[in-house]
């Protein structure tokens, strides 16, 4: 089991191995489960706020991670990244913008009307 190593040398909760096995292949038989695909969003998700705040310990175990199906969050978070890149350039501002980086509100301020 490489790719599991290779899982498990990232994963930020080392506990439960032998479960984070089993669910490891569970995954494997029953799901289409792209293991490079768990990999890299668990390389992104440990590094979100979620995860790393209070020393990790909102980090669930890997077995549960797996089974719920947590290496198909690479698109919640990619769209996080899209969301966060699209917030308004206005200091204190969270809105999304709509052009030239700032929001509507924003935008029409800076016109002057
Ligand atoms: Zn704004």
């Amino acid at each position: 089991m490489k790719d599991f190593e290779r899982f498990w040398a990232i994963y930020p909760k080392k506990l439960s191995k032998l479960d984070a096995i089993k669910a490891w292949g569970q995954m494997k038989k029953e799901h289409n489960f792209d293991t490079d695909k768990a990999i890299a969003v668990i390389g992104i998700q440990s590094k979100t706020k979620g995860w790393t705040k209070e020393g990790g310990q909102y980090i669930p175990h890997a077995g549960s991670w797996l089974r719920a199906g947590g290496w198909e969050n690479v698109v919640e978070t990619v769209k996080e990244t899209v969301a966060v890149s699209r917030i308004c350039r206005t200091e204190g501002c969270n809105n999304i913008w709509t052009s030239n980086y700032l929001c509507a509100g924003c935008l029409k301020k800076s016109r002057g009307y």
